[in-house]
């Protein structure tokens, strides 16, 4: 990834606008149940573990871990962003996931590896959005 970003722009839903507003001001909200403790993204209405409408935002720690990547050398269609680059889904440390781009590293299968600690970083692309990108952490 590079500063000039070309690729899709998000468009925030009424469920989705915090996590967008929250991205603007460099934080990573995510939502969390009342009733069964879990947390989880994307956002949505309802508590994906039990169904609950208890649900709240909350920021996270921003830290995590690799869950999974794959490293795409096909730029999508329409949008001509320089490949290769990595496609990952990180597992926070409170435990929701979210898929991502991994930043600061090489997109080399030799380099990059499943449960690499990783920490956001955020990348403003509009005025409007900000996208939470993750990078390998400094720990
Ligand atoms: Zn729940």
């Amino acid at each position: 990834m590079t500063d000039a970003y070309t690729g899709p722009i998000p468009k925030p839903t009424p469920e989705t606008k915090p996590f967008w507003e929250a991205a603007k001001r460099r934080k990573l909200l995510i939502q969390r149940c009342g009733d069964c403790g879990q947390h989880y993204l994307y956002p949505r209405p309802l508590c994906p573990h039990c169904l609950s409408r208890n649900v709240t935002w909350v920021e996270a720690s921003g830290r995590g871990r690799l869950h999974t990547f794959v490293i795409n050398h096909r730029p999508p269609r329409s949008f001509p962003l320089a490949a290769p680059f990595i496609i990952g889904i990180v597992e926070l440390e409170e435990g929701a996931r979210l898929m991502t781009n991994i930043i600061g590293i090489e997109p080399d299968p030799g380099k990059v590896r499943c449960d690499m600690p990783v920490e956001v970083d955020f990348h403003e692309i509009t005025a409007e959005i900000t996208l939470p990108h993750f990078r390998p952490s400094a720990r």
